[in-house]
């Protein structure tokens, strides 16, 4: 399996000004390996649920060419869950609660045949369980690492030994002001580089996305979009396209990371047309082709003449 994941795999409910949704399929995993699924024909999903997970999600990942070996089911057990609230300008919330209930304790086990993994996206969760999962694979071309601002608040130490590893750190503007103490980008992105990942990807929600790497800085807008039902999962949804792609073309250069950017952003969007995964199940690739060549019109103009 070229490709490993790891991140929670959960219920979710979610209240934004369009509405409400009671415990749907969420998780960050979810989000990754459904992203990753338009790139890669196989993918190893190391993550684990409690026995009250729908089966049928199960299936949807499996048909999708997600291999499930390395995720567990725990006996009687409750799957991870997350509520979050979102403000009115779409971009600022709340999380109500989060439970980690089959997380707390779980130690993950990466199947045999993916060790020689050579992609591995350490989606969203406990950062000792990024740590193990990473621990497993000894040498990957490419490690990206995804993260929240509730694992900085209760494991900070544990987080930064993983950045410390890890080749691209991928967080939203409001975390890494958060992570480094520096107001503006550049200088948190600096910071960051210290910390360890030569590659540091900024999410700005409906602002786009920043990457910075040897001095070099490329930004990507995102879609826009006349509704924004749902973000939730946009994050990780761009973490999935972004090393889906690069793991399809098996390159990690900063040319194919600048595409890979567009092509997260662009799928990220479908995320929010809808509440949950819904909207990225039944995506199609024209779809989001189309997409890619508006979002690349707008961007093109004729360079200036002083
Ligand atoms: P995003 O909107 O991209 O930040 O991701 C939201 C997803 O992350 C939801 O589906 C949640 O289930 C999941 N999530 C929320 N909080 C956490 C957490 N502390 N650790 C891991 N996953 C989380």
């Amino acid at each position: 399996m070229s490709l490993v994941i790891v991140g929670t795999v959960a219920f979710d409910s979610i209240e934004t000004p369009s509405g409400k949704a009671d415990r749907v399929v969420g998780g960050a995993a979810s989000y990754i390996a459904l992203a990753a699924s338009h790139f890669v024909r196989e993918q190893e999903l190391i993550s684990v649920i409690g026995e009250d997970f729908p089966e049928e999600f199960l299936s949807t990942l499996e048909s999708r060419g997600v291999n499930t070996d390395g995720l567990v089911t725990i006996k009687g057990g409750k799957s991870f869950f997350w509520e979050g609230s979102y403000h009115e300008d779409l971009i600022g919330r709340d999380t109500v609660t989060t439970e980690l209930n089959v997380l707390e304790g779980w130690v993950p086990v990466v199947p045999e045949n993916s060790k020689s993994a050579k992609y591995v996206m350490l989606g969203n969760l406990d950062p000792v369980v990024q740590m193990s999962v990473l621990n497993q694979i000894p040498s990957p071309d490419l490690v990206v690492l995804d993260t929240m601002n509730f694992w900085m608040d209760i494991a900070m130490e544990s987080l930064k030994k993983v950045i410390s590893k890890v080749d691209v750190l991928m967080i939203n503007d409001e975390e890494a002001r958060q992570l480094t103490g520096f107001k503006t980008l550049p200088l948190a992105a600096a910071e960051i580089h210290k910390m360890g990942p030569k590659t540091v990807v900024i999410k700005k929600g409906e602002h786009g996305a920043m990457m910075f790497e040897d001095g070099n800085t490329f930004f990507s807008p995102a879609m826009p979009l006349e509704k924004v039902i749902d973000p939730t999962g946009a994050g990780d949804t761009f973490a999935g396209g972004f090393i889906g792609y690069l793991a399809r073309l098996g390159d990690v250069s900063w040319e194919a990371k600048k595409q890979a950017v567009v092509v997260g952003s662009v799928l990220a969007s479908f995320t929010c047309e809808d509440f949950g995964t819904e909207r990225l199940q039944s995506l199609q690739e024209s779809e989001w082709h189309t997409r890619m060549r508006e979002l690349r019109a707008m961007v093109k103009f004729r360079s200036i003449r002083g």
